[in-house]
C-alpha cells in the first residue's frame, strides 16, 4: 500500500512504503488532479497495482486519466508506463521525441533492463517488473519551453539533460511546484539525505547545467521522484550543485591515483553525509545500491573521457 498525502493544491504525493533509502529503485508519484488529470512518473510495473489502489481511494476515476508523464526512461521512472498504458487506452503518454524511440522499442527496452540488473542484480527484473513497449501513436511529443495544459494550470515542460540525455522536468504554473525527476537527485528530508543524480550514462557537467536551469527558474516546491516534496528550495538547490561539483571533483582526483571503488564511496561519503543526520557509516550502509549507481556514473564518464 502506497502513503498518500495531498503536498500542493491539487497535487497528491503517493510514495512507496517503506524504508526510504532501502527502497530507493521505487519511486514516487505525483496525481495531479485537475481539469485534466496527470499522473507524473509512473514508478516500475510492480508498482503499478499499489499506484490504482491509491488513485481510487483519492476517488480519481483512473479511466479519465488524461497523461502518464515520465521524467525519463530510467525502468524505475517509467517502467509502469507500458502496463498503465495498456489498461488506459485514452490515456496520452508524454515525453520528448527522442525517448519515444527508447519507450516504443522492446529492444532498446531490454538493452535497460540489462542495465537496471547490473545495479539492482539478477532478480531486477522479477523484483521491479517488466518494460513494456508502448506504440507510438499513443505519445504527447514535448519539447523544451512546451506547455501541457491541466484546465487550472499549465506544465511547463524543460529539458534537463545530465542524469539521462532527454530527461524532462516540469513546472506546475499554479503552485509554481517543480517535478525535478532525477535532474537534482534524491532527497529524503526526514533524515535530510541528498543523493547525488549520477547514474550510467550520465554527464556531470550537463547535470550541473541543468541544475544552474532549474535554479533560475526560482521554484517555491519541489517535488522529488526519489524522496519527498520540500519548500526549502533555494537551500536545497544549492546543496546539489555544490555536491555535484565536489563529488566530481573527487571522483577525478580519485581515478587519477587509482582508487578503488570503495575508497571512492567513502571519500563520497565525507561529502554527502554533510547537513543529514545520518553517520557516514549508516549512509553508505543504508543503501547499497545508490553508491555502486553514482560511483559507476562517474567512472564510466571519467574513464571514456580519459582514453
Ligand atoms: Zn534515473
Amino acid at each position: 500500500m502506497a502513503l498518500i498525502s495531498e503536498v500542493a493544491e491539487r497535487i497528491y504525493e503517493i510514495k512507496p512504503e517503506g524504508k526510504e533509502l532501502e527502497n530507493f529503485p521505487l519511486c514516487t508519484v505525483y496525481l495531479i488532479a485537475d481539469d485534466n488529470t496527470a499522473l507524473v512518473e509512473t514508478g516500475c510495473s510492480v508498482q503499478v497495482p499499489d499506484i490504482l489502489e491509491a488513485l481510487g481511494k483519492l476517488g480519481y476515476d483512473i479511466r479519465k486519466l488524461s497523461y502518464i508523464i515520465p521524467t525519463h526512461v530510467h525502468p524505475d521512472h517509467a517502467g509502469g508506463a507500458g502496463l498503465l498504458a495498456r489498461q488506459l487506452p485514452q490515456t496520452k503518454v508524454v515525453a520528448h521525441s527522442r525517448a519515444v524511440k527508447v519507450l516504443a522499442d522492446p529492444s532498446t527496452l531490454e538493452r535497460l533492463m540489462q542495465g537496471f540488473k547490473q545495479v539492482f542484480g539478477d532478480d531486477a527484473r522479477e523484483r521491479f517488473g517488466e518494460m513494456l513497449p508502448i506504440a507510438e501513436e499513443r505519445f504527447l511529443l514535448v519539447e523544451d519551453g512546451g506547455s501541457i495544459p491541466l484546465g487550472g494550470r499549465d506544465l511547463k515542460v524543460i529539458h534537463t539533460p545530465g542524469h539521462d540525455p532527454n530527461h524532462l522536468c516540469f513546472l506546475d504554473t499554479k503552485s509554481r511546484g517543480l517535478f525535478c525527476g532525477d535532474a537534482l537527485g534524491g532527497y529524503f528530508s526526514e533524515a535530510e539525505v541528498t543523493i547525488p543524480s549520477i547514474a550510467p550514462g550520465s554527464d556531470p557537467f550537463l547535470i550541473l547545467q541543468s541544475i544552474d536551469k532549474l535554479r533560475e527558474l526560482d521554484p517555491a516546491i519541489v517535488f522529488f521522484s526519489h524522496g519527498g516534496t520540500t519548500w526549502e528550495v533555494a537551500k536545497i538547490m544549492r546543496k546539489f550543485a555544490d555536491n555535484a561539483r565536489q563529488c566530481a571533483d573527487i571522483v577525478l582526483k580519485a581515478l587519477k591515483v587509482g582508487e578503488d571503488r570503495e575508497e571512492i564511496a567513502n571519500s563520497l561519503g565525507d561529502v554527502l553525509v554533510k547537513g543529514s543526520t545520518l553517520t557516514k557509516e549508516d549512509y553508505l550502509a543504508s543503501s547499497p545500491y545508490f553508491i555502486s549507481v553514482t560511483v559507476e556514473g562517474y567512472r564510466q564518464y571519467f574513464k571514456k573521457k580519459m582514453i
